[in-house]
């Protein structure tokens, strides 16, 4: 049977951390099985869904590289949902109930008060033709709760948090439908999963309750029941859903030269007790997943983690993975002699001076710059060939008698402006004969 997972946000607002993970891990479990992973915008809260969000998300998981193979739209799929409604009321599985909110909120007050679950009465189920009648009169519209099935238990293994055991008794009914004929995201999720063959159901375990009943939902429509993951909840470095990593969101994170694949790298493996991993593309994450390696412990988010990660990602990319967002003048050889300096791609441009601009000679000793000079007439001399740095420093060695940082750093900054930097081996042909005389000349006379 082919994998079929889906990443379901609610177009309300931006991708946070804990939705990315939940669209990679869905994403990931597809492509490791050689299924699909679809993209369900839950926008069936008409008054806090908005199209630049959804814009967003799409912008978001191209950014990431998470494909979708198709996409679906709550909004544009009521005719199925009323279809499936009409089908469960037949069959005494949703029932109309007319409390107010104020009401219900009573109830459950004075039932937390007595030290009880705060579980619907299902007053409304005993509510006679006549009473139905006076509401209706009075102009109260209905809202819909689908009952659940008392007589079993509720139980299911799920691939993270292995089997699962729910007393429907104490569950309320849920609420599905509102008065005014809106949806709420317990039925149509379920429609949905079933209509589009989902066979993984993959989210946040702040969904566990939500699955005990939409499990009834499934067997109420007949239908088969998806395998389900929840995934423990993200957390910040202090252990609770920091403010900051609650409203972090993928624009944030790009400013501050945050590659996608870092944060793939991360967000696939925290939480599991596989480690993170410096890759440079999904495939190996797709490879090595598998739900048993998920914990049931929070997952903690480090921001100096994925920081340090995205540096060592870097070092590792190719010329091609970044050439588009590179200055035209840096090309693949400079690209591999900077990398290992640069935390962020955007920092390559800051050696473009040293590599083919105008850089501010440094202030040296007498006794350096006299150094320099010589270095002037021993270059003159030399070959110049991509073995030029060893040559220079070798010939210097001997003429000056100087070693060490007394030999290499005067010749660095002179040569470069800075007292670190790439590797001058490579560094040095980059800057190339000319303009590394005329630095030399600058600063030795
Ligand atoms: N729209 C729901 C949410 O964002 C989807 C949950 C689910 O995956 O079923 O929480």
């Amino acid at each position: 049977m082919t994998v079929i997972t889906r990443f379901a946000p609610s177009p309300t607002g931006r991708l946070h951390m804990g939705n990315v993970r939940t669209a990679l891990v869905a994403w990931l479990a597809a492509r490791h099985a050689g299924g699909r992973c679809l993209l369900r915008i839950d926008d069936t809260d008409v008054a806090r869904s908005e199209e630049r969000f959804v814009d967003a998300i799409r912008t978001d998981l191209t950014w990431l590289g998470l494909d979708m193979d198709g996409e679906a739209r709550q909004s544009q799929r009521t005719a199925l949902y009323e279809d499936r409604f009409a089908a469960l009321r037949a069959s005494g599985r949703v029932y109309p109930a007319y409390e107010t909110g104020q009401e219900l909120d009573l109830k459950r007050k004075i039932l937390l008060g007595r030290g009880l679950p705060p579980v619907y009465d299902r007053a409304a189920l005993a509510l006679t033709a006549a009473e139905i009648a006076a509401h209706e009169a009075e102009g109260r519209a209905p809202h819909w709760r689908f009952r659940l099935d008392h007589d079993r238990p509720i139980e299911w293994t799920d691939a993270i948090r292995g089997p699962q055991h729910f007393d429907p008794k104490l569950l309320s009914d849920p609420v599905i439908r509102r008065a005014d004929g809106s949806w709420l995201y317990m039925l149509p999720s379920v429609i949905d999963d079933a209509d589009m063959g989902i066979t993984d159901v993959v989210r946040g375990e702040d969904h566990v309750t939500n699955t005990a009943a939409q499990i009834q939902m499934f067997e109420g429509l007949g239908v088969p029941l998806p395998r389900f993951a929840h995934m423990a909840l993200l957390t910040g470095t202090e252990g609770k859903l920091s403010k900051r990593l609650g409203s972090l969101d993928l624009d944030a994170l790009r400013a501050e030269g945050i590659e996608p694949i870092a944060l793939c790298a991360l967000l696939a493996r925290i939480g599991t007790s596989d480690p993170v991993e410096p890759v440079t593309g999904l495939a190996t994450l797709v490879e090595s997943f598998d739900f048993s390696r998920f914990g049931r412990a929070p997952a903690r988010f480090d921001e100096a983690e994925l920081a340090g990660l995205n540096q060592k990602i870097l070092h590792l990319l190719t010329y091609e993975a970044v050439a588009d967002r590179l200055p035209e003048d840096i090309g693949a050889e400079a690209w591999e002699t900077i990398r290992p300096n640069l935390a962020t791609v955007s920092e390559a441009a800051d050696w473009l001076p040293v590599l083919s601009g105008e850089i501010t000679p440094p202030a040296l000793s007498e006794d350096d710059r006299a150094f320099i000079a010589q270095a002037a007439g021993v270059l003159e001399g030399l070959t110049w060939d991509g073995e030029i740095w060893r040559a220079l420093t070798g010939a210097l060695k001997v003429s000056s008698g100087r070693s060490g940082k007394a030999l290499f750093l005067p010749l660095r900054l002179a040569l470069t402006g800075h007292d670190h930097g790439p590797d001058m081996v490579r560094l040095l042909p980059l800057i190339g004969q000319d303009r590394a005389l005329a630095r030399l000349r600058a600063v030795g006379a």
